[in-house]
């Protein structure tokens, strides 16, 4: 079991390659990165945006600074969402997080359903203008829709 774990968990390089789309800038230190992790961003940014009634048109609008996914060891993304104050101090690392302030998405891999979630996040903080106390409950939706 241990053994499985060890040869099955990603790795993480030490420099990050970035993939560039139509609405987001993919950084990935996932090694090995996949060659299509733009396309795999954005076809999870679609389906989010889909569930909860974005438009390509509305995506088009946000412009500058682009969205950022920035794929990372949960131990990084603990670190950063700690220094944020989005996490309390002392996990072990969360899967995911998205970082409103600074339009950026942490996530420790491709995962669609995890990058639809917090995709949804961003399009509910950006586009929907929603109240956090409602985030939840769509970004779930759409993660499963
Ligand atoms: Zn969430």
């Amino acid at each position: 079991m241990r053994l499985w774990a060890l040869l099955t968990a990603p790795g993480y390089a030490a420099q990050s390659r970035v993939r560039t789309g139509r609405w987001a800038v993919v950084e990935s230190y996932l090694d090995p990165t996949p060659p299509d992790a733009a396309a795999q961003v954005e076809r999870a940014l679609r389906r989010a945006a889909q569930a909860c009634g974005v438009t390509e048109a509305q995506l088009d609008a946000l412009g500058e600074p682009p969205l950022r996914v920035r794929v990372m060891a949960p131990s990084a993304i603990q670190e950063i969402g700690e220094k944020a104050g989005l996490l309390v101090p002392g996990g072990v690392g969360v899967h995911a997080l998205y970082y409103p302030q600074a339009r950026l998405v942490l996530t420790r891999d491709f995962d669609a359903g995890i990058l639809t979630h917090e995709l949804t996040h961003y399009l509910q903080d950006q586009v929907l203008h929603l109240p956090r106390a409602q985030w939840e409950r769509g970004a779930t939706a759409a993660e499963r829709a």
